[in-house]
């Protein structure tokens, strides 16, 4: 958080109510310097509220499903 983008802007940027508001976030997000540490960190908490490191709440749900069957894949060989 010490490195990001967001470290001086007004939280609410990154909690938005809609999918306008959501593409704002995404696009300070793409510029940042620490976007895959902050994924990173929001899906190992489970954070299920606002824009990390450049995904939206859906997005984050959709690639721990990803990760969870790739890792019923891996055992299942
Ligand atoms: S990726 Fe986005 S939310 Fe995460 S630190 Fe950077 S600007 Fe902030």
């Amino acid at each position: 958080m010490e490195h990001g983008k967001c470290r001086h802007m007004d939280p609410a940027v990154f909690f938005p109510n809609d999918g306008i508001g959501v593409q704002v976030a995404q696009r300070i997000c793409a510029e940042c310097p620490v976007r895959s540490a902050c994924l990173e960190y929001a899906l190992a908490n489970r954070v299920d509220h606002g824009v990390w490191g450049g995904t939206s709440e859906r997005e984050r749900r959709r690639i721990l499903r990803q990760r969870r069957s790739a890792r019923v894949q891996l055992s299942a060989n």
